[in-house]
């Protein structure tokens, strides 16, 4: 086949012209050339396939460059699951996102800027975490829950053993599993009772002098019911070994909408040695792994752990270490006020949400919805909520708009839950739902 001069992909311009556009020059600037140049080249090459006509290359370009050197695309967790892991967990808080963008320079870390010499790395977020849970005579912190449950047993159960419920055998998600996180590390598991009843008797028995410690970890994404008995801590600190407790969550006192989720201040009250737990679930901060000791035993059992080999690989950096600070130091975290909202309110933003849709020509409609706090913690906690509902159709659109939102299918609509939503957002998703409808 010849091509004449007619040839619409003759006509598509250059990359070097295209990269000469001013917007596009100011993109390489902010962007970086790599990012900016392979954006150029994918829009060319859909001109080239007839998608676009040839003289929108620029502007097709422009519009394709994203608004950050990352492929990670804001995404509004309309969901009603309070803790996504798919969406990243907790979302920070204005003053931890602030901590952080200090955090991205330099700063001082492991300096004392009064002495000028070394500091303590982390210091004011393990002053933090101890303020924020009087209970604990140490605390140590690292890059997640799963982290501090390894590093627990690698310092302490290597080569010894871990006595654990088999009801506890838990898989906490992406095919991971406890039991072979503890066994990775040297220590051997101790099983003891059924699925779904173990006694005070069991652990007793199974303990020996090869005994490292017992553990307690909380089913945080499943619960069984019916004929059941578990030992609970103040039962297993009886026990002449140290007890460590998973409680995942990382609640650090009770919280009075969810009773049956365990909290630090109350595990290490009930005599745990150690807790650990997750930073970026119910304590609604970055991903991080906290490790709590209780005074006198604890306090030694820390100082082992933070002295392991391993606990430099687990080390945590400058960025989680001042978002972490700043949650608890800074005001309510977006998800304890998303676990909190009233759900009178909730129904009166879903209303409102509801009658500006359907003053635009959408098909929308307010309803009452139930939320969960989702795999983070509270297994079968169900939160009354409010919802948008809209025609399933909507739900591909919206996860393609910018920022996207991610909905819950449900009897053949696309529900916009708010509950784990701030009401600051509700602009952004009318928004994004209105841009949605007018998309092709
Ligand atoms: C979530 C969870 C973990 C893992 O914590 P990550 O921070 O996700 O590594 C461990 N144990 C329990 C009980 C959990 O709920």
């Amino acid at each position: 086949m010849t091509e004449t001069a007619a040839d619409p992909r003759r006509l598509v311009p250059r990359t070097d012209t295209v990269l000469a556009d001013p917007r596009i020059a100011a993109a390489v600037r902010r962007l970086g050339r790599g990012l900016v140049k392979r954006t150029v080249i994918a829009t060319q090459q859909r001109a080239r396939r007839g998608e676009i006509a040839p003289d929108t290359v620029a502007d097709a370009a422009v519009a394709a460059l994203p608004t950050t050197a990352t492929g990670l695309h804001p995404v509004l967790n309309a969901t009603g699951v309070l803790l996504h892991t798919n969406l990243g967990r907790a979302p920070l808080s204005a003053a931890a996102r602030d901590a952080l963008a200090l955090a991205a320079g330099t700063c001082d870390v492991e300096l004392d800027l009064d002495t000028g010499g070394r500091g303590r790395r982390g210091a004011a977020a393990i002053d933090a975490l101890l303020s924020a849970v009087p209970a604990a005579g140490a605390a140590h912190l690292v890059n997640n829950g799963a982290a501090a449950l390894a590093l627990v047993a690698g310092t302490l159960a290597a080569g010894r053993e871990i006595v654990i419920a088999r009801g506890e055998l838990v898989e906490i998600g992406d095919g991971f599993r406890i039991p072979d996180l503890l066994t990775a590390t040297g220590a051997r598991l101790r099983e003891v009772g059924t699925t779904n009843r173990v006694h005070p008797a069991d652990y007793a028995e199974a303990i020996t002098a090869e005994t490292a410690f017992v553990l307690k970890v909380h089913p945080s994404n499943f619960t069984i019911t019916g004929f059941t008995r578990s030992v609970g801590l103040p039962e297993l600190a009886e026990l002449d070994v140290p007890v460590v407790a998973d409680i995942g969550s990382g609640l650090l006192a009770p919280h009075p909408l969810l009773p049956d989720e365990p909290d630090a201040a109350t595990a290490l009250a009930q005599g745990a040695t150690l807790v650990t737990a997750s930073g970026d679930k119910l304590l609604g901060g970055p991903q991080a792994g906290l490790l709590l000791g209780s005074p006198g035993v604890g306090v030694e059992l820390v100082q082992r752990v933070r002295r392991h080999p391993l606990a430099r690989a687990m080390r945590v950096d400058k960025l989680t270490l001042a978002a972490f600070e700043a949650t608890l130091r800074g005001p309510v975290s977006p998800t304890r006020l998303a676990l909190d909202a009233d759900v009178t309110r909730l129904r009166a933003r879903a209303e409102a949400l509801a009658a500006r849709l359907v003053a635009a020509g959408v098909e929308a409609e307010a309803i009452d919805s139930a939320s969960t706090v989702g795999g983070g913690g509270a297994p079968g906690v169900v939160l009354p909520s409010a919802a948008v509902a809209l025609p399933e159709e909507f739900a591909a659109m919206l996860r393609a708009g910018d920022p996207a939102v991610l909905g819950r299918l449900e009897s053949g609509r696309c529900l916009l839950d708010l509950h784990a939503l701030p009401p600051e957002s509700d602009d952004a998703l009318a928004g994004a739902v209105l841009a949605a409808e007018r998309s092709p």
